[in-house]
């Protein structure tokens, strides 16, 4: 079967301008040729440290920004040939969630203002539909109706993200790219999203991309985790692999730094020297030859191509294949 979403070898270069006449000096490869797909009802993991890509990359997905290269199918329909108005229909199907619920909402607009927008936009006319419709909602996502005349502002950050969700849930998408959506709230709080975003994957039959840095924060929500580095994915595999059984060196530095609840098992920090390097200036070969605590000459020169390992478990590494 068709996978539900399918990225081919997407890229975004951003262009650098300076000089006396703006002219353009350079480009930021913010996003390097990425690929995957992402089944019906499945939940892929994007993981990787801040400025890897990751939210670029979901963005495009959604055209909140235009690819400078390569193919976004949705359902098998190239989306980047769709006109804008053929791509706002689209948008009903494909829905954000995003890392700062506060700085997404409206502090202006009752949340029943910020739920009826969605259904406005995509044709709801009726009012008393809309205000049965935003009763719903906000049961789903475990608020009240009672809350919909408040703001923004008076709920708590958790409370606020919940909103940002029934948002997204108002028009009932196919997919739903949830960038850091945990990131900003108190631990004791994120368990509580997480498992509400499951619980809605279930009862919607909700497709997910999944943004975060922390592997930790992906490992329990997703079926497959794909970890970026300077604008690529260096390893993509089931969630239960990359953990059991990380493959490339810089999967097993974040993975190191993951407390593992099982006191049995003990694995090693491995801290990496130096820090991310400029995306406008990508170290050749190995972009993570400058940090790898395992790489050997040829890393330096030559790019290690993404291949398929075992079954469906890919990586991009010379230490393998
Ligand atoms: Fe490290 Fe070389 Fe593998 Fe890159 S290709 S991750 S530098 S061993
Ligand atoms: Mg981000």
């Amino acid at each position: 079967i068709e996978p539900l979403v399918k990225v081919e070898n997407l890229k975004k270069h951003f262009p650098i301008k300076g000089g006396v006449l703006g002219s353009t000096v350079g480009q930021v490869k913010a996003v390097d040729g990425v690929s995957f797909t992402i089944k019906k009802g499945e939940t892929l993991g994007l993981v990787g440290e801040s400025g890897c890509g990751k939210s670029t990359t979901g963005r495009m997905l959604l055209r909140l920004l235009e690819p400078s290269e390569g193919k976004v199918y949705f359902e098998g329909k190239d989306i980047l040939s769709l006109s804008s108005s053929e791509m706002r229909k689209m948008r009903r199907d494909m829905q954000m969630v995003f890392q700062d619920p506060y700085a997404s909402l409206n502090p202006r607009h009752t949340v029943e203002k910020i739920l009826e927008e969605p259904l406005i936009v995509h044709g709801m006319r009726n009012r008393q539909e809309r205000k049965k419709r935003v009763k719903e909602l906000l049961e789903v996502v475990g608020l009240s109706s009672y809350h919909a005349g408040r703001y923004p502002h008076q709920f708590s950050g958790g409370q606020r993200q919940r909103i940002g969700i029934a948002r997204a849930l108002a028009v009932n998408p196919k997919l739903i790219i949830a960038d850091e959506p945990v990131s900003a709230l108190d631990v004791s709080i994120q368990s509580q999203v997480l498992n509400l975003l499951q619980d809605l994957q279930k009862e919607f039959d909700l497709t997910y991309l999944f943004i975060a840095h922390d592997l930790g924060v992906v490992r329990h929500i997703s079926d497959r985790v794909g970890v970026m580095y300077l604008g690529n994915i260096v390893e993509l595999s089931t969630s239960e692999e990359l953990y059991d059984e990380p493959l490339h060196p810089y999967t097993q530095a974040l993975l190191s730094a993951v407390p593992i609840p099982d006191v049995d098992v003990k694995r090693e920090r491995i801290i990496l020297k130096g820090d991310v390097p400029s995306p406008s200036n990508p170290p050749k070969g190995c972009a993570f030859h400058t940090r790898c605590p395992q790489a050997m000459e040829r890393c330096g020169s030559e790019r290690p191509a993404f291949q398929e390992m075992k079954d469906g478990h890919y990586v991009a590494c010379h230490l393998y294949g």
